[in-house]
């Protein structure tokens, strides 16, 4: 018996479904289940797939290892290939990534609206976008910590970078009274992060929407130009294919994620005018510097992160201070057993932070038979160089905060034992392919424009030449923001929605 109405896991389907309904939404992260719920709000009859299971909030807690397993893609594991290759995380379960991510809630950057304005993108600009970030913000509680949330290891950072005179903010992020327990990544164990598991998910179910979750689509149907659906296939315990999956739609909306939501349209026989489909995928690279402390830090207790250096965006480096789980920094150690063991020994006197790049370069996402989606990355000789720069600062941040040691994130993982060590060893060159880089900000595989031979959708996410077929998530950017971008895709999914609803008459819906 599921616990919300409307939601179908794999358990409760006993042989092949076909069902009818107005809009097909695929997946339920930030775009997805945006879409779900302002589309039910309109009355449309809507039908939500997800790939991944649904987990409760009770379900949650300090197991990252069991997270990884159940509530990522590839066990948060993916590869982007390239010199060096990208390691990146996505969610997979129903609420998406919005169910694993750090919270951080900030509005499209004026700057970066304009760019996308100057594009060719309509109805983009601050006036035009304010009315969905406020929604967005209201409908996910987007605000500041309560006092008492903000952990030791946030606090440090923060005393550095203000102590080299920076300018730092606050973290605006979708939570009612978080408790800063620093479990976001495994799934919030209290609630208080309003991901869409929590939000738009049952908001949509309770207006009418049904959802199938373990339910992975393979293919947009079509006849001639109009869509006509979707098919796919239910996915039981242990991975097996189970029954299939049969949905006839008027409307079909695309939110998979900017890896997943091409390579779904591609293998459907999509082809973009463009040429642009599955290429312009940014990936805001991220670097990791982890630092001892001669004090205790329990960077465990208290929110994931509380704070942002703001003094370098111009340049395109964002800094941060985030706890990571234990699993996840062992990941990143150097070392295995005994060496491994004496660095994790200090787990509590260790502060990770690091910069965030607002790529120049970008990546594509293919189709590889037998392998499935592969995404490829070709890091810019100028991020390489920004990578290393905002490694400095951020070295230079925590040195100020009294850290008593640094291990930098290249091959060897060298190490400083104090500032000017620090700009010693970055003074030399750094070979590009030995930056080890992580990300999880995908986007622009599915880029708006309202030109056919520059985007793939137009400015409101539907496909050129698909009447009927529209992208919802983080694919239609047409370049990266710099920022986090999960308000982005929310704000456009609503925005988009408004218009798709303006419009029903046209898809019937
Ligand atoms: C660990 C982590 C931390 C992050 N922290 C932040 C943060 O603090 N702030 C921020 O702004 N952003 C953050 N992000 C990024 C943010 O969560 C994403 O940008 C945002 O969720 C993207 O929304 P989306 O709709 O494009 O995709 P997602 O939210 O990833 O949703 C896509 C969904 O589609 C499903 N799907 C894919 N293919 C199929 C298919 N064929 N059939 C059925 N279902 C399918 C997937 O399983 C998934 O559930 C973080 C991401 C991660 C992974």
């Amino acid at each position: 018996m599921s616990p919300l109405p409307g939601l179908v896991g794999q358990a409760d389907v006993g042989g092949d479904i076909v069902v009818d309904c107005g809009a097909v939404i695929v997946g339920s992260g930030a775009g997805g289940a945006t879409m779900a719920a302002e589309l039910s709000e309109a009355g449309v009859d809507v039908i939500v797939i997800e790939e991944g299971g649904y987990h409760p909030t009770e379900s949650f807690g300090t197991n990252s290892c069991r997270a990884l397993r159940t509530l990522y893609r590839d066990g948060g594991g993916g590869m982007a290939v390239g010199r060096p290759s990208v390691l990146f995380a996505e969610g997979r379960c129903v609420g998406g990534s919005t169910v694993v991510n750090g919270g951080m809630s900030w509005r499209t950057p004026a700057r970066v609206l304009a760019r996308w304005a100057a594009g060719g993108v309509t109805a983009i600009s601050e006036p035009d976008m304010e009315p969905y970030f406020a929604r967005a913000e209201g409908r996910h509680s987007v605000g500041l910590q309560d006092p008492g949330t903000v952990g030791r290891d946030s606090e440090l950072f923060r005393g550095g970078a203000e102590a080299k005179g920076w300018t730092v903010l606050p973290n605006r992020r979708n939570q009612l009274h978080c408790a800063g327990t620093n479990n976001c990544t495994n799934g919030c164990p209290t609630g208080a992060k309003r991901s869409m598991l929590v939000t738009s998910v049952p908001r949509a179910l309770s207006l009418g929407a049904r959802l199938f979750a373990d339910c992975r689509v393979d293919r947009v149907t079509r006849s001639g130009a109009a869509v006509t659906g979707v098919t796919g296939h239910f996915i039981r315990q242990g991975g097996r294919a189970g029954p299939r999956m049969t949905v006839r739609a008027r409307a079909v909306i695309v939110a998979g994620g900017a890896v997943q939501t091409p390579a779904l349209l591609a293998r459907s026989g999509l082809r973009s005018a463009s040429g642009t489909l599955g290429r312009n995928l940014s990936l805001h690279p991220n670097a990791t510097v982890i630092a001892f402390f001669d004090e205790d830090v329990t960077g465990w207790q208290g929110v994931h992160q509380a704070f942002q250096v703001r003094e370098f965006t111009p340049e395109g480096l964002l800094l941060t201070a985030t706890n990571l789980t234990p699993p996840m920094l062992a990941g990143i150690m150097p070392g295995h057993g005994r060496e491994l063991g004496e660095l994790m020994a200090d787990y509590n006197r260790v502060v990770t932070a690091g910069p965030l790049v607002s790529d120049s370069g970008t990546g594509r996402v293919r189709n590889v038979p037998g392998l499935g989606a592969q995404v490829f990355y070709r890091l810019t000789d100028s991020d390489a160089a920004r990578v290393v720069r905002g490694v400095e600062l951020t070295g230079q941040a925590l040195f100020a905060a009294g850290a008593r040691r640094l291990l930098l994130p290249f091959d060897g993982t060298p190490e400083a034992r104090g500032p000017g060590e620090l700009r010693r060893l970055l003074s030399r060159p750094v070979p590009k392919r030995s930056i080890q880089l992580y990300s999880i900000h995908l986007m622009g595989t599915a880029r708006m424009n309202d030109d056919p031979r520059r985007g793939v959708t137009d400015s409101f996410g539907e496909f050129h030449g698909v009447p009927g077929l529209f992208v919802a998530d983080a694919s239609l950017f047409p370049g990266p923001t710099g920022i986090n971008p999960m308000e982005t895709v929310i704000a456009l999914a609503m925005r988009n929605a408004r218009q798709l609803v303006e419009r029903r008459s046209r898809y019937a819906i």
